[in-house]
């Protein structure tokens, strides 16, 4: 296996005296390349105004890795992204189409859903999300990787085997959204005794055996609910499929946030840019409108700042969202002008906005 560092420090060497900060390296993926070597593919994003000149630099960032053991073949593109002297912008997913395609057909963005530690509503966000950019004109899937606790077809309102057509499972539309989750094959209460290379496994049956999109109408956005913490389970979808990113959800807790903190390093380390941190369960407004800070406020907002990475937005504690979930209809759905639903509206404007994915009018 060719490793994902020993690219980004190629490349860095290379890129080095091209002004480092000016050139951003970014969604690197290998994949196999069907005779025991591998591909690579990577973006280099450049300022506009230097985009002309960087034509050699990109051709040497390609011959540097293909020097790499094992490498046999490597796509660089140039995307014109970047302000000359600015921070790095939230990272772009742009990628040769080749490996979008040959990660998981018909799909644009694999978004990862993740959070430090179980319990923050990292599931609340992500069916809301969902739903969310699905009413802003997305053609938006969701799978529910939680393999330990899935929860998304009691969210859903669904139950039943989904069906089969061409060898592949079709997804149940729900809300908008269109949703897999190992808890509709092997029922909620099997999935949580699976272990290890079984999890694995499954991950990728329902990454490559799902019809997440046809040709007619591929999905915009997967957003991945994955399991909380750092384990196997995310080693395996980064190198699974090209993700666009990571959106970490945390609460203002002190404890939570230094554990999305450990979850957004992780993300990095395989070269998977952070889209986001959320803050949820931030505040509770009572009936006379005073609002109480139980678990801290701003804590995911200020980790966010300090790490460099885009904030998607805050999330009240509503008790609507709990029962909404419980009774399978997301809030963002049944009540799209409750607080919660319109901070899911805006955080997935954001999202939407930092993938430059066209909305609806
Ligand atoms: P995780 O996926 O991180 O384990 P869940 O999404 O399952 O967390 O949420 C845990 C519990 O907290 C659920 O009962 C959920 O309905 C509730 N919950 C999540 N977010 C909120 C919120 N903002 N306000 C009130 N309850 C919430």
């Amino acid at each position: 296996m060719v490793e994902k560092a020993d690219i980004l420090n190629t490349l860095h060497s290379v890129v080095k005296p091209h002004v480092q900060q000016d050139v951003g390296i970014s969604g690197i993926v290998v994949r196999p390349d069907g005779s025991g070597g591998f591909k690579v593919g990577f973006a280099l994003e450049v300022p506009a105004s230097e985009a002309a000149h960087m034509e050699p630099m990109r051709q040497q960032c390609e011959a540097a890795v293909r020097r790499l053991p094992g490498v046999t073949q490597v796509t660089a593109v140039l995307t014109a992204q970047r302000v000359a002297g600015a921070a790095p912008p939230p990272p772009a997913p742009a990628r040769p189409a080749e490996y979008n395609s040959q990660g998981l057909p018909f799909v644009n963005h694999v978004i990862a859903v993740a959070s430090g530690k179980g319990g923050v509503g990292k599931s609340t966000v992500t069916a809301n999300l969902a739903v969310a950019l699905a009413k802003q004109g997305l053609r938006v899937g969701l799978l529910d990787a939680d393999i330990y606790g899935p929860s998304m077809p009691m969210m859903f309102g669904l139950s039943g085997q989904p069906e089969i057509a061409d060898e592949k499972l079709v997804p149940p539309l729900a809300h908008g959204v269109k949703v897999m989750s190992i808890g509709l094959l092997v029922g909620e209460e099997q999935a949580v005794v699976w272990r290890g290379a079984m999890v694995t496994k499954a991950l990728r049956q329902m990454l490559a055996g799902v019809r997440w999109g046809s040709k007619e109408s591929p999905l915009d956005v997967l957003l991945v609910d994955m399991p909380p913490g750092t384990g196997d389970i995310h080693l395996t979808l980064a190198q699974a499929v090209p993700l666009s990113g990571a959106v970490i959800v945390s609460t203002p807790q002190d404890v939570a946030v230094l554990d999305a903190v450990r979850c957004l390093a992780m993300f990095r380390k395989v070269s998977v840019p952070i889209l986001g941190m959320v803050e949820n369960m931030s505040g509770f407004t009572d009936a006379t409108g005073v609002v109480h800070d139980i678990f801290g406020k701003g804590g995911a907002e200020k980790a966010a700042k300090e790490h460099d990475a885009p904030y998607l937005g805050a999330v009240p504690i509503a008790p609507e969202l709990r029962v909404a979930s419980d009774t399978g209809t997301p809030l963002s759905a049944s009540q799209p002008d409750h607080a919660a639903s319109r901070a899911f509206s805006d955080m997935a404007a954001r999202l939407a906005a930092s993938l430059s994915l066209k909305q609806a009018a």
